[in-house]
């Protein structure tokens, strides 16, 4: 098959685009390379440096695709409270972009990369994707935009669509940023550093960790599964894990002595998020195969940053 992947050359995108040519599909890429890497690209994949909201780079690059995989975004939840502007134009105006070019063209399914985040606060856990999200943030919010325009545009376009919403991914070739990097990679590095492991709140606060092969293996299912148009999915481990037990892991794993400090004037975010991930089970035969320990240490077996 041939596939286009927006945001290729990120954490996901790369990890996605390098599965689906092992496969032997033709992959095409488009990253603005705003923190992407296109060095973690296979060389069979043909890479554009570009931005989701040039449509005719679009027009060019959709030719002759059988599907889309839509994962270029901005992905900074504090980032996003400071320049909401930035991310409603680029991961929304970007969606609407991409979907007017995929009618433009005329192809018909798309797999967005939606988060676990649309949910925000809510206490009825493990999460269902039929309950009311509770969005905490513009990131959250242009998450469930853009799935809303992709199911609401693509029904009238006859474009097939499903938004995968996925919670907390990490792995080897995860973008760190300086500031808010995301906990997994940021802990394993700063405990291998023997750099102090700050947790926001108590540390009681839960998350989702889903190791990358796990996400990719239900990305590239969603390519493909029968009755699915108009689904938004969860992709998690179905398995909720503390900050606390997660800087154990950490610290077990690498051997560490590293200090931990738990501060308690800074808030932890939501206190819990579980996914229900029977939907995924169902209708993508999605099971996740990797234990936080296991992904842990293969995070650090395969990222050359922490050797
Ligand atoms: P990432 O930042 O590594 O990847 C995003 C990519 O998009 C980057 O390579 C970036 O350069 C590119 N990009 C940004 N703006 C662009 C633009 N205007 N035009 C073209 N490319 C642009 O992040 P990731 O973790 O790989 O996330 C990929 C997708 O999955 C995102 O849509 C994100 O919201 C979603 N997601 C990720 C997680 C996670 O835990 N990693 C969880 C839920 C959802």
């Amino acid at each position: 098959m041939n596939f286009l992947i927006t945001g290729a050359a990120g954490f996901l995108g790369s990890s996605l685009a390098n599965q689906l040519a092992r496969e032997g599909h033709q992959v095409r890429g488009l990253d603005d390379l705003s923190t992407g890497n296109p060095q973690a690209l296979a060389p069979d994949i043909h890479f554009t440096r570009g931005d989701v909201n040039d449509r005719p780079k679009l027009w060019t690059l959709l030719q002759d695709v059988d599907v889309v995989y839509h994962l270029a975004a901005r992905v900074s939840v504090p980032e996003s409270i400071l320049y909401p502007r930035d991310y409603n134009d680029i991961n929304v105006g970007g969606t609407v972009a991409l979907m007017e070019a995929m009618r433009d063209v005329g192809v018909k399914r798309v797999v967005l990369a939606s988060s676990g985040a649309i949910y925000g606060e809510l206490i009825e856990q493990p999460l269902k994707e039929t309950v009311i999200a509770n969005p905490r943030s513009p990131y959250a919010v242009s998450k469930l935009a853009a799935e809303y325009y992709v199911r609401t545009i693509g029904s009238l376009w006859n474009i097939e669509t499903v938004s995968l919403r996925i919670f907390n991914a990490y792995g080897p070739g995860q973008h760190l940023p300086p500031s808010n990097p995301p906990v997994a990679p940021h802990y394993l590095r700063q405990a291998l550093r023997g750099g102090t492991l700050v947790a926001h709140g108590d540390g009681l606060q839960t998350r989702d960790y889903i190791y990358v092969d796990d996400v990719v293996s239900a990305m590239v299912a969603a390519s493909t599964a029968p009755n699915i148009n108009g689904l938004v999915i969860n992709i998690g481990s179905g398995v909720e894990t503390s900050i606390k037990d997660l800087i154990r892991l950490v610290l077990d794993i690498t051997g560490s002595k590293a200090n931990v400090v738990y501060n308690s004037q800074s808030s932890g975010g939501v206190s819990r998020m579980k996914a229900d991930i029977s939907l995924a089970q169902e209708k993508l035969r999605f099971t996740p195969s990797i234990k936080l320990e296991d992904g842990l240490r293969l995070t650090l077996k395969r990222d050359a940053r922490f050797k």
